[in-house]
């Protein structure tokens, strides 16, 4: 019986070695901690992936890509509304408690979220509701019931905000002396949030997808917009809708879009209790991660490290480079080894990152243009026949070609080591096996280095990192104070522009252009 269970123990540490050395050699160990501060992948399902061959990306679609997803180094996917809804891109939502037909059915969502889960995903979906659509039956039998009676009441009468009013933001109910709010468009009437019967029905809302469908939390849209002008409502609204999703399931993960363009404005919003706002004074062409890359400025990126530390001490930042209203890095960013940069940097931040689906294969806004539906195109899954197993540009389903992409498809770069998209899985990856990159207590030290390096450490209970920037397009020697940052080997790499560290004579790095090193 001994012997037995002695080969039983060879056999099984036999296997464990393979697996060690079956992925090249080097032994890479992830550390995932089980926390909602992940590595979020934004998805538009409409332009991800199709399965029924319609032109359209459905939910069959993310399913079928979570191997990659996951593959790529992203443990929690954020997806945009997949609700009935009369727009492509479904802000504007006519039933809260089912899925688009486009995308797919109730069953085809339960078995997205299982399979993620199961690949250690996290799901979360966008929560709209500081408006529905205008042909929400809330609001069609709220107008009808004044056209009968003449003013506001029935089941839905205290729905939205329904005024005699002339001002701008308020468009007329037809055949009627009333208005009703709606701050971005006609078709998108505002809720009036201060309304029992609303509030009950958000609660519905979020226990349907938090309980019976598992999700994990919620992107809440426009929460700047919920009581306009007003922070302190805004911050009120969502102070109540975060308790009541957290009574709900105590670990959702509530992420608010706050589009303003102030850490002292989205830090504000964080009294409410959510646990992130998306960071929006990182993002885009002149967001300050953007500009330090492109100014090669070190000094520039531990200033930030510092200032986002100050202003938002322990708070789970949400740090990203692009998502669907905003043009993609791959437009605003100068050239391949920007690009890399860029998401270098973005990925050595403190929180949870956000990347937008193509964001990892350089994908650009169609023809360079600011629309909406060109920053939503396809994925570019292939280099052959790319309407193969893939979807048409959105609204009018007018098919994408060649010429909406610059860089090349995700299994070109997959087999190219020095794609942006074995950059970007590299990156993820670091964040994976350190968990003091996503919440360690910074500390800067531009003591000594020059303005294009960046040196600081992050400790989070018992690890301590040390990150080294290189933003210059040059080679640049650093000299590290060993005793000070406290550490002993080089264990992380990114090369935006190739090249390999070393070290010179009196020991100190030799940094190729645009290299991030880390090391503990
Ligand atoms: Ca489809």
């Amino acid at each position: 019986m001994k012997r037995f269970f002695a080969i039983l123990l060879t056999l099984a540490l036999l296997a464990s070695s393979l697996a060690l050395s079956a992925c090249g050699g080097d032994k890479v160990t992830l550390n995932v901690i089980d926390d909602n501060v992940r590595n979020w992948y934004e998805i538009f399902v409409y332009s991800f992936y199709d399965t029924d061959n319609d032109g359209i990306g459905d939910l069959n679609g993310v399913t079928a890509k979570l191997d990659y997803i996951k593959e790529m180094g992203f443990n929690g996917i954020w997806l945009m509304p997949i609700h009935p809804s009369p727009t492509y891109h479904k802000y504007d939502v006519t039933d809260y408690y089912s899925i688009h037909p486009d995308y797919g059915t109730l069953e085809d969502f339960k078995t997205l979220v299982d399979e993620a889960h199961k690949r250690g995903i996290r799901v979360i979906i966008d929560l709209v509701v500081n408006h529905t659509s205008d042909s929400h039956p809330w609001f069609t039998e709220a107008c009808s019931y004044i056209r009968k009676n003449g003013e506001p009441g029935g089941a839905y009468g205290d729905f939205y905000n329904f005024r005699v009013t002339d001002n701008n933001a308020y468009h007329d109910v037809m055949g009627t002396k009333y208005s009703y709010e709606g701050q971005f468009w006609s078709g998108m009437p505002d809720l009036n949030l201060n309304s029992e019967n609303v509030r009950e029905e958000i609660k519905r809302i979020m226990s349907f997808w938090l309980t019976e469908y598992d999700v994990d939390g919620f992107r809440l849209d426009a929460v700047t917009s919920y009581y306009t002008g007003d922070l302190q409502g805004n911050i009120d609204f969502l102070s109540w809708l975060n308790t009541e999703a957290k009574r709900i399931k105590p670990q959702a993960y509530i992420v608010g879009e706050a589009w303003v363009g102030s850490d002292y404005t989205i830090d504000r919003y964080y009294e409410s209790g959510c646990d992130s706002f998306f960071l929006f004074t990182g993002a885009q062409a002149g967001g300050t991660v953007a500009t330090a890359v492109k100014q090669c400025s070190g000094k520039a990126i531990g200033q930030l490290f510092v200032s986002l530390k100050e202003t938002y001490g322990d708070a789970v930042l949400a740090p990203f480079l692009g998502n669907h209203d905003t043009m993609r890095p791959g437009s605003f960013m100068p050239g391949m080894d920007n690009v890399k940069m860029a998401a270098g940097v973005l990925s050595m931040m403190n929180g949870g990152v956000f990347v937008y689906y193509g964001e990892e294969i350089g994908m650009i806004s169609k023809g360079g243009n600011n629309s909406d539906p060109a920053k939503r195109i396809a994925m570019k899954w292939e280099a052959k026949n790319i309407y193969e197993g893939c979807c048409y540009l959105p609204p009018e389903n007018t098919p994408v070609d060649a010429s909406s992409y610059y860089y090349p498809s995700v299994a070109e770069q997959a087999e190219d080591a020095d794609s942006i998209l074995n950059y970007y899985k590299k990156a993820m990856e670091l964040r994976n096996r350190f968990p003091s990159i996503a919440r360690g207590t910074v500390t800067y030290y531009p003591e000594g280095q020059n303005n294009y390096i960046c040196v600081i450490t992050k400790e989070y209970q018992a690890e301590k990192i040390t990150i080294v920037f290189n933003m210059d397009s040059f080679e640049q020697t650093v000299t590290l104070d060993k005793d000070t940052l406290g550490y002993n080997k080089l264990v992380g790499e990114l090369y935006a522009a190739g090249g390999e560290f070393s070290f010179d004579a009196s020991g100190a790095l030799v940094m190729p252009p645009q290299s991030i090193a880390i090391f503990k």
